[in-house]
């Protein structure tokens, strides 16, 4: 053994991974909160809500209002941050969804991007045959929508959306919509390489739409049909692939953790081998412990040289890589973390949920709830609430929104009791309320701020402000 490692083979960061077989148990136990509850709170405050509403809503479609708009790009700008802008090895690409119809036969979508589906005989509803609860002897129990046990034989439903380039809908105009962004990677794999001057070992990261024709969308936005996923392929040298793997695994696992999620709803749980997809040489899902189950939140896999051999194959081009320094040319190994944008969020809102019992200053008990995001991720940082409407607080407190607003994202609400606003702001997870009085106006030019989390509040010169939020805020 050399006493050195090779140069392209990565220290494992430390991280105290929850790893667990692939047959662990998936019973969510009791939680802190319902998916009822969730949704409940992401309708009412417009963070979600079903598409299409005023017409009955479209099954697996959900639309992000403008509190959701705010969180989902924070969920993806901590994505982002991480996995491109603090490393000097990974980079960004921004593929077209609609892709030539070979790159999804090369990749093995055509033939076997598919779940069996299997249908109740007797109220015709359609189901995942791998979702049901099997009996003992592994035939599927009642059917989930009617009770009865009268089901069709399985048969392969192709997940992909298809659709039409131009006006003719023959099949030599049919396209994809992509059901992954990966596959845009290993495609530009060569032109990314060359024009970044990137060298092996290196990554490239998207973030970007996919759609499947998922057959039982579910669970609010866990499983839907058109979601964004966070997906990097990071390519290596043959050989130095299961380390990379490891180095990722845990990278991903402090990823989440250090932005706040709590470490016993978390887990790596490796693939069996008859669980791996065909062009896997080793998978791992990181899962959250959701209201309803343990899920998968992000897959982290192995993929060899399976993609950019085939790639090769269908194109006719040569993807291999000539390695100066080792003077070798070869097709790299991939390890991908490829993550869902719409299921991270829920579990960070999930995760993030609290229902307190508080005191008030006049000694009332009272109920908040209150959502404990990292800072990072809230979609308002800072809240800026005028006592009252009362004309003499309106200019200062529009001067002290002025004044936080190019540096973050903050609210003006003046709508109702100062003790409801701030509810209303714990419940969307705001770290800061700054409120505006009659002293601040007519003495101190001070304001009192507010910490979501302790509840306590300071009183603070407007002058001082921006340097005591700074302070405060992490990220
Ligand atoms: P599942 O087994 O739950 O269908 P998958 O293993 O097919 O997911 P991948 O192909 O590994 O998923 O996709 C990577 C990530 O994309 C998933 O971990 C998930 O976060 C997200 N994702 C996949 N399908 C959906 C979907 N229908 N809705 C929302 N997110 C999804």
């Amino acid at each position: 053994m050399p006493d050195t490692l090779p140069d392209d083979l990565p220290e494992v960061p430390p991280a105290d991974i929850n790893r667990v077989e692939p047959d662990a148990d998936t019973t969510a136990g009791p939680h802190d909160v319902s998916m009822e509850t969730i949704v409940e709170l992401c309708k009412r405050r417009g963070i979600v809500f079903q598409s299409s509403e005023i017409y009955g809503g479209l099954r697996g479609a959900w639309d992000y209002g403008p509190l959701g708009v705010a969180l989902k790009d924070n969920v993806k700008a901590a994505w982002r941050r991480a996995m491109v802008q603090l490393r000097d090895d990974v980079v960004p690409l921004d593929a077209s969804i609609l892709m030539h119809p070979r790159v999804w036969e090369a990749s093995g979508h055509v033939e076997g991007f598919t779940d069996p589906l299997i249908e109740c005989r007797n109220c015709n509803q359609r189901f995942r045959a791998d979702h049901l609860e099997l009996e003992a002897d592994g035939t599927p129990g009642a059917c989930p929508n009617c009770g009865a046990r009268d089901w069709s034989h399985p048969k392969a439903f192709n997940l992909m959306f298809r659709t039409f380039v131009g006006p003719t809908e023959d099949t030599a105009a049919q396209v994809w919509l992509r059901p992954e962004t990966a596959q845009a990677m290993f495609v530009d794999f060569a032109t990314v390489q060359l024009t970044s001057r990137q060298k092996v070992p290196f990554g490239i990261a998207q973030i970007g739409k996919s759609f499947r024709n998922e057959i039982t969308p579910r669970n609010f936005i866990f499983r839907v049909r058109e979601f964004e996923q966070m997906e990097m392929e990071f390519f290596v040298r043959p050989g130095t692939d299961e380390r990379w793997h490891d180095y990722w695994i845990a990278q991903r696992w402090n990823w989440y953790l250090g932005l706040g999620m709590r470490p016993e709803n978390l887990r790596v749980r490796d693939h069996a081998k008859d669980e791996l997809s065909h062009y896997s040489r080793g998978t791992v899902d990181v899962e959250y412990r959701f209201p309803f189950a343990w899920s998968e939140l992000e897959g982290i896999a192995n993929r060899g040289d399976f993609d950019l051999t085939r790639h090769s194959e269908y194109s006719g081009k040569d993807l291999s890589y000539f390695d100066a320094e080792r003077e070798e040319r070869y097709l790299p190994y991939v390890i991908e973390p490829a993550a869902g944008v719409d299921r991270t969020t829920l579990a960070f809102l999930c995760d993030a949920y609290r229902e307190e019992q508080v005191t008030s200053q006049s000694g009332k008990t009272d109920r908040r709830v209150v959502l404990r995001l990292a800072h990072a991720l809230a979609p308002v940082k800072v809240a800026v609430l005028p006592l009252s409407r009362n004309e003499a607080l309106v200019p200062t407190a529009r001067e002290v929104s002025a004044l936080l607003k190019p540096r973050w994202a903050v609210q003006y609400d003046d709508a109702g009791s100062i003790g409801k606003r701030y509810r209303r702001q714990d419940e969307v997870g705001t770290p800061f309320c700054v409120t505006v009085d009659f002293e601040t106006v007519e003495s101190d030019r001070a304001v009192t701020v507010r910490d979501r989390d302790s509840m306590t509040q300071e009183r603070v010169a407007i002058d001082r402000l921006t340097g005591y939020l700074e302070e405060r805020l992490q990220f």
